[in-house]
Parts: structure tokens; C-alpha cells; sequence
């Protein structure tokens, strides 16, 4: 498959095809995939990226913060729109091959279709949620606080964008 192929295949469609897609993907290549050194290390250092933010925003309190603002009506920024619109394939084939068990909480065309009870299912996030900054957040947190909170974002996203390479380059050689 080309590059121009996977881009449109796999940046379209609602967050139920994209999943679909995402875990036929898995299915037909999962354990190629699972063999690939690069692309093995290249989870575990998303990963690793990944928990490192968490463990800051949980030091920043954000989970309090954004719990009290989901609670408001109106509150919350984890919309049905965002759901569907900023996850894309090979995002959540990431997940899947780093063991999460992604599927579609709910449908209820309010709130993101990934939003489970406890917050966000998924461990590698879209792009927009990762970037999204809210005024609140900013204006409860101090200037470290948000500096480190910048930082590791944008460690994860390299390591996510280096990732999302390496699963294009494989998805280039094989013939669908
Ligand atoms: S990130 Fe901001 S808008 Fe979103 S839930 Fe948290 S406090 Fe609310
Ligand atoms: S952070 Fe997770 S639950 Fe919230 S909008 Fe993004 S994907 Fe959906």
C-alpha cells in the first residue's frame, strides 16, 4: 500500500470505523508487528513517555480539577466530536499492540466514545487531547508545574510520531 493510501485510510471515518480498521490491522499483522525490534522498543519508549506525563499531572492534581469541571454542566472537554474526530487509525493500533484493550465505551453522542468511568481508556492519546491546554488548568497550575507539563508532552508526542513513522513504513511493505 502507498503512502497516500494509509494516510486517507487511516485519517477518516468515525471513531467506530477507525477502530474497526484498527483492530483488523492488529489481527493481520499484530504478531509480524509483535517481531519487529524497532517498533517493540520504539512502544516501550511511548510508553515510558506516557506514564511519565501521567505521573506529572497527577502530582499537577489535574484529575481533581478536570473531575470537578466534568461534574458542571457544560463542563469537560472530552466531547463525542473529539472522539471521533482526532483519534485516528494507526493511533489506536498503537494501543492495541501496547496491550490496551480499546473499545467504544459509549455512544452517546455527547461525551468521547473512548471516555470510560475512570477517565480516558487509552494510554497513547490523540494528538489534539495531548496539546489541548485548558484556560483552567493554566490558571490553577504554577509556571514550573506547566513548564514540566510542556515538556513531557512534547517528549511523548516525538516518541508517538516516531512510532506512527515506524507503523507507516511497515504498513508500505506489505501488500494488501
Ligand atoms: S482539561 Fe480543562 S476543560 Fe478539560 S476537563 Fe480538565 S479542566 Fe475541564
Ligand atoms: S483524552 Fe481520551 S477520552 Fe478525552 S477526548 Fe481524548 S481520546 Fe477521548
Amino acid at each position: 500500500m502507498d503512502y497516500k493510501e494509509i494516510i486517507s485510510s487511516c485519517y477518516c471515518g468515525d471513531g467506530s470505523a477507525k477502530l474497526e480498521k484498527a483492530l483488523r490491522l492488529a489481527q493481520e499483522y499484530g504478531s509480524e508487528l509483535s517481531r519487529q525490534p524497532k517498533i517493540n522498543f520504539q512502544i516501550e519508549e511511548v510508553r515510558a513517555a506516557a506514564l511519565s506525563l501521567d505521573a506529572h499531572m497527577t502530582a499537577m492534581e489535574m484529575g481533581k480539577t478536570c473531575s470537578h469541571c466534568a461534574a458542571t454542566p457544560g463542563g469537560g472537554c472530552c466531547s463525542a466530536y473529539m472522539g471521533h474526530e482526532n483519534n485516528d487509525v494507526l493511533q489506536l493500533l498503537m494501543n492495541i499492540l501496547a496491550g490496551v484493550k480499546v473499545q467504544l465505551v459509549r455512544n452517546d453522542g455527547v461525551e468521547c466514545c473512548f471516555l470510560a468511568e475512570k477517565g480516558c481508556l487509552l494510554l497513547f492519546k490523540p494528538i489534539f487531547c495531548l496539546n489541548y491546554l485548558c484556560p483552567r488548568i493554566q490558571k490553577e497550575s504554577g509556571a514550573e508545574e506547566l513548564r514540566l507539563l510542556e515538556q513531557k508532552t512534547a517528549a511523548l508526542l516525538g516518541a508517538q510520531s516516531d512510532l506512527e513513522q515506524l507503523l507507516i513504513r511497515f504498513l508500505q511493505q506489505q501488500t494488501f
